[in-house]
């Protein structure tokens, strides 16, 4: 009570010269909401000049209240290049490793042998690529507690055993089971190892990566104020969890009574067909929310600091 009182006695007598002060210029640039004219100078009372719109509607258009607060965005244009290309190549490689499975099975059903590999490369290139700049994210902003940096920083380390399990199966595991698909007993357990560890990479990197990224998709009024409220990160993680149950009963297989492989089979092949395509949209999501944010990060919203001096 006794800190709120002079607050309140200090809002009050100021009340008057607040009502006077209404009338004052508009001492930073702000374009018209309307026709982009710069409306700098302009009483706040007025209207633009250009056609018309007044002031105050720009204001109400443009002015985030907290936008002085979320500005402190470290390297700008780095983080943005940084989170468009994070999430693009990695729904990039995601959808080259579904050609290289797909040329698998046409190889399967077709007898004949199409060659993915430099498909295979350009996805294990895409996500080094991806992990690299998802580097943007350990430190995005000033002002962070080292545990902000830490986490996404273990966040991109997954990328390393994701891409070396990624690389061993294209290119040692699958060349030497030319099968792979269709028949219960040809998966490796050696290839359901390697998948388990690209689940595992997936959800840590989801996971880890998720509240830098979410701090800086909250620049978005939209995201704020939970008119685009999506998980799409956690969706990822669960994308993720799901293909991993698939391949957790692929492990199981051996010790499956035989009459009931065949269905067990068809349950775990479903589970990871399901999971690696809810894996992709959420990737496809995520490098639109990137895409849909990207000026948000580039230049911060207009805040009431920039139209007007501080001073009172
Ligand atoms: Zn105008």
């Amino acid at each position: 009570m006794s800190e709120q009182t002079p607050a309140s006695q200090v809002e009050h007598s100021e009340g008057a010269a607040d009502s006077a002060a209404i009338a004052r210029e508009l001492t930073g640039d702000l374009p018209c909401a309307r026709c982009g004219y710069n409306q700098r100078g302009l009483s706040i009372l007025g209207a633009c000049p250009e056609c018309g719109l007044p002031v105050k509607a720009t204001i109400l258009a443009l002015v985030d209240p907290q936008a002085d607060e979320l500005k402190r965005i470290t390297h700008p244009r780095l983080v943005q290049a940084g989170l468009l290309l994070w999430t693009f190549c990695a729904f990039a490689a995601c959808a080259c490793v579904w050609v290289v499975r797909g040329a698998r099975i046409a190889s399967d059903v077709l007898g004949n042998t199409l060659d993915a590999g430099s498909v295979a490369g350009l996805a294990l290139g895409l996500m080094v690529i991806s992990g690299l700049a998802a580097l943007v994210l350990v430190r995005p902003q000033r002002d962070m507690r080292v545990r902000d940096s830490v986490l996404p920083l273990l966040g991109v380390i997954c990328y390393v055993p994701l891409i070396v399990a990624s690389y061993l199966i294209m290119y040692h595991v699958d060349p030497g089971h030319p099968s792979v698909y269709g028949n219960p007993t040809s998966v490796p357990p050696e290839r359901t190892g390697l998948r388990l560890v690209i689940g595992l990479s997936i959800i840590g990197a989801a996971l880890l990566l998720r509240p830098n990224a979410v701090r800086l998709a909250q620049r978005s009024v939209l995201m704020r104020t939970g008119r685009m409220d999506r998980q799409p990160m956690s969706a990822l993680a669960a994308a993720a969890a799901v293909a991993m149950a698939g391949d957790l009963i692929f492990y199981l297989m051996p010790y499956v009574a035989s009459g009931l492989s065949d269905l067990v089979y068809i349950v775990a092949a479903a589970l990871i067909a399901v999971g690696s395509l809810l894996l992709t949209v959420g990737l496809f999501s995520l490098t639109m929310d990137a895409w849909r944010i990207r000026r948000l990060i580039a230049a911060p919203g207009i805040g009431l600091t920039d139209i007007f001096d501080e001073k009172q």
